[in-house]
Formats: structure tokens, C-alpha cells, sequence
């Protein structure tokens, strides 16, 4: 029976129009075989990548390709892209690896970002942007009904990520980095517990690269700290559980960010309506793991068909993730390896908000790398120059925003207190 080699499929489909007895499924980004192929290998020809195989097709060993590089960055998030763009601007040989086929999708985010945290790092543009905002509200929900409201303003972006992620790619590709996609870190080359390298596997087969630093940029889902001994573990309180519609078809104010405390509409978190432009938003919430009774997404459903003017939409697309709400990491950089964005879990614990953290964190990573390698020491000592400044700053908003989560538990977070928190943290002024 034909095999799908899974790290060149490109989930096409151009294999599955040719089957005569229809035994191939595409399941989104899984391709599956079942037993009514007869080997006749027609879908061999009709792939356009070679990523079929028949039976008893003996593969033929890759010889790894050995490349140096003065940076690797693995993942092409905001945090790996600014890292990789910083680094080559700063003249360093860079090689960005990101696992997906597409940076930026699918979107794992509600797009918030605020206007004055973007800017030090790129000039708003409305290809990367689906909505201006410059109100937000926060509505305080008990037993169904709206019980308190509290406005502010703050000039915020709904951006399309999908958009702004490849965007940034493109920048640190126009610096300079090589940027590989549909190639994803499978461990990392070390010496003496010093990190050397990347192990990676791409469509082209297996990878050995060589740097000075590795900058770990792989998400929530990073592996690339603990492969390096770093203890990156979320517990089920420090983590929140989103899912999040697109809804199209509803009436709502462009210019308005809306959130939604209270515990029946997310424990431990909150609703939010993000304006995507005309008669759309990003709709969604998160809920405190730990806390919840029932799945992020069956609270959405009911708080959705709470709220007579988000029930007449129509969900485009479900997004589903997890959002690391933990205290900062006392260890980001190892010997040779340093670790930002969500990898490093830089999101606020307040808000969830991570992207302008991670880019923040990239562009601190990349100086340190830099003045590291110009100096020939990039063992764990120099690099933790980088969790100086990182704790000197951002970090320590963080530290507080951690300790506000944990004074106001569950119970209390539709107190005037609390509000007056939140509504800090998500720059409502
Ligand atoms: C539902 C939801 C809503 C959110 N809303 C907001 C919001 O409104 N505002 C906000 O600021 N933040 C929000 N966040 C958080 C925000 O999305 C993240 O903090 C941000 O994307 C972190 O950026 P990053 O670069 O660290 O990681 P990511 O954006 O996750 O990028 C990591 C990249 O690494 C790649 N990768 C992973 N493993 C490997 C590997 N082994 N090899 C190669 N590549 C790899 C992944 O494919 C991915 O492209 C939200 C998150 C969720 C889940
Ligand atoms: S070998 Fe023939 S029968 Fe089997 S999956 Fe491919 S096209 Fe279908
Ligand atoms: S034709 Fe090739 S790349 Fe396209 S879905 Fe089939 S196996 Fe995957």
C-alpha cells in the first residue's frame, strides 16, 4: 500500500482527484490511505512534491546537510522573526526554521495589539491590519445579565496575523537570514551540555546545522528548552484554555475592543470581541485549565448565544490554543541557547497578550547574541546578560501583572478593583 512520507506532503489534494477506488482522505493537514488501494501509482505521478511512496520503497539515507550559521532561530512567530531580523541586521549569518508550510497560519491569536508597544518595531500598515480601535469597554456579567460597565480609550490594532507574521519573515529575510519553511527542529547538536546546533527535518531530509547560538522561538508548544535541560513545564493553573470564532454577519462598533469578565462566561478569564472590520470579530475567551467544568469552546458556544448581537453571526473559522499565564521563567538561556516569546512564556498573565513581548524579547536576544559572538563567549554566564535586561523591563511587568492574578482569584474578578487592574493592563485609559 502507498505511504505518505508526512514531512513533504504539502496537503494539496492533487493525489486524491486521481485515485479510481477513492482511498485517499485529505483530513486537513493529514493525508490518509485506507485499505482499497490496489498500488496502481497514479498518485505517485500526480504529487507534485514526491511525497508518496509504494511499499517496500526502501528510502534512501539523506546525508545530512552540515551548514554554519552564526544564529539559528527556530519558529517564525514575532519573537523568532524579530530575532532573525535583528540578528542579520546587526550583520550575523542567520538561518530562520519554522515547521509550518505557511508562517503565519493557521492564526493562533485574538490580534490584539496596542499602538504604542508596536511601533518601536514596525509602521502600522493596513495590509497587516483589520481594524483601528480606540475605545474598549469591559462588561461585568453575573447570572446572564450585564451588571457593570467601564470604558476607556487606548489606540489599539485588531491585525491580521496571517499577514503580519509572513511580514515579519520577509523583513528579517530582506536583512539578510535564510528563512526555511516546512522544516521543523527535531533536537538540537550539543557538546559538553553546550548547545552547538540544530537537528531539523525538512522536505529535503534531515539537517545538522552548526551555530554559536540557538534562539528558541517555537511557541507555546517549545521543545527546544527542555532539549537543553531548561525548565519551561506549565502547570494547568498558570495555563488558559482559548477558543476563539471568527464571526461574520454581526453588528458591533469597528472601533471598540469589548471584554467580558465573570465566572459563568470564563473562569479564571474572560471573553473579548476584537472588531475585524466591517460586521466581523475575533470572538473568543479563555478560561483558567485548572478551573474550568467544561471545554474553553462550550463556554464559547453559550456565551455566544448569550448576546443577542453576537448569536445572528455566522462562525468563519475556529481557532483553538493555550496561553501560558505563568511568573517569569527564572532561567531563559542555557550555554549556547536562549529562549523567547512563548517558548520562554514572556505573555502577560493578566491580559494573555504575548505578541509585542515576544518581539520585545527577540530583539534583546539578538543584541546579546551579537555582543556574545563578537566577544567569542557565548557560553550560559554571557547570554545572561539577556535575562538581566529582559527582568530589568518587560519582565518585571510581568512579575506584577502575576502577582495581581493570583491576589484576585477566580471569585474576585469582577470586583472595582480588579476592573480598575484589568482595565490597566489592557491600556484602557
Ligand atoms: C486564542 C489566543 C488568543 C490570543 N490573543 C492574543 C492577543 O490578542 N494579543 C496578543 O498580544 N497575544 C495574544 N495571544 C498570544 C500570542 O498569540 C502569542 O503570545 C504570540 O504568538 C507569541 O509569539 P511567539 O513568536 O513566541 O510564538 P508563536 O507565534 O506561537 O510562533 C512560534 C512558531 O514556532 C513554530 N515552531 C514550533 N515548533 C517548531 C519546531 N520544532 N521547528 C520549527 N518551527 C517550530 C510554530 O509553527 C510557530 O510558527 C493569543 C493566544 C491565543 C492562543
Ligand atoms: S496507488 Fe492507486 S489505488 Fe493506491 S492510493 Fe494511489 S491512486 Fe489510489
Ligand atoms: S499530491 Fe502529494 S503533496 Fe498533495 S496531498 Fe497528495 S501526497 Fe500530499
Amino acid at each position: 500500500m502507498i505511504k505518505v512520507k508526512v514531512d513533504r506532503c504539502g496537503y494539496c489534494g492533487a493525489c486524491v482527484g486521481v485515485c479510481p477506488v477513492g482511498a485517499i482522505e485529505l483530513a486537513e493537514t493529514r493525508l490518509l490511505i485506507n485499505e482499497a488501494c490496489f498500488d496502481c501509482g497514479l498518485c505517485l505521478a500526480a504529487c507534485p512534491v514526491g511525497a508518496l511512496k509504494a511499499e517496500g520503497y526502501a528510502e534512501t539515507d539523506v546525508v545530512p546537510l552540515r551548514r554554519r550559521y552564526d544564529v539559528v532561530v527556530v519558529g517564525a512567530g514575532p519573537g523568532g522573526s524579530v530575532a532573525a531580523w535583528e540578528a542579520a541586521e546587526l550583520g550575523l549569518s542567520v538561518l530562520l526554521l519554522e515547521k509550518r508550510q505557511e508562517i503565519g497560519s493557521p492564526v493562533r491569536c485574538a490580534e490584539g495589539v496596542a499602538h504604542d508597544l508596536l511601533m518601536p518595531f514596525i509602521e502600522p500598515d493596513p495590509h497587516w491590519i483589520s481594524a483601528e480601535a480606540t475605545k474598549a469597554q469591559i462588561a461585568v456579567i453575573d447570572d446572564g445579565a450585564t451588571v457593570a460597565r467601564r470604558a476607556g480609550g487606548g489606540k489599539g490594532y485588531v491585525l491580521e496575523r496571517r499577514v503580519f507574521d509572513r511580514v515579519l519573515a520577509e523583513e528579517a529575510a530582506t536583512a539578510g537570514a535564510q528563512v526555511m519553511v516546512k522544516t521543523t527542529a527535531t533536537g538540537l547538536l550539543l557538546e559538553d551540555g553546550v548547545v552547538r546546533g540544530v537537528v531539523a527535518r525538512g522536505p529535503a531530509g534531515p539537517l545538522e546545522i552548526e551555530c554559536a547560538v540557538v534562539i528558541g522561538a517555537d511557541g507555546v508548544e517549545s521543545q527546544v528548552g527542555p532539549w537543553a535541560g531548561l525548565d519551561t513545564a506549565l502547570s494547568l493553573r498558570d495555563t488558559m484554555a482559548c477558543a476563539q470564532y471568527l464571526l461574520a454577519g454581526i453588528e458591533i462598533d469597528s472601533a471598540c475592543c469589548y471584554y467580558y469578565v465573570g465566572q459563568g462566561v470564563a473562569p479564571g478569564g474572560y471573553a473579548w470581541v476584537f472588531p475585524k472590520g466591517e460586521g466581523k470579530a475575533n470572538v473568543g475567551l479563555g478560561v483558567q485549565a485548572d478551573l474550568s467544568d467544561d471545554s474553553a469552546l462550550n463556554y464559547l458556544t453559550r456565551f455566544i448565544e448569550s448576546q443577542p448581537d453576537l448569536a445572528q453571526g455566522s462562525p468563519v473559522t475556529l481557532v483553538v490554543g493555550g496561553v501560558p499565564v505563568g511568573s517569569p521563567l527564572p532561567r531563559l538561556v542555557a550555554g549556547g541557547l536562549m529562549l523567547v516569546g512563548d517558548a520562554a512564556r514572556q505573555v502577560d498573565p493578566l491580559t494573555g497578550g504575548g505578541i509585542v513581548n515576544a518581539m520585545l524579547a527577540g530583539r534583546l536576544a539578538a543584541e546579546v547574541a551579537a555582543q556574545a559572538i563578537a566577544a567569542g563567549d557565548t557560553s550560559a554566564e554571557a547570554l545572561a546578560l539577556y535575562e538581566k535586561r529582559w527582568m530589568a523591563g518587560r519582565g518585571r511587568k510581568m512579575a506584577r501583572n502575576y502577582r495581581l492574578k493570583e491576589r484576585f482569584g477566580p471569585n474576585e474578578r469582577t470586583s472595582p478593583d480588579f476592573l480598575r487592574v484589568f482595565a490597566v493592563a489592557i491600556g484602557a485609559k
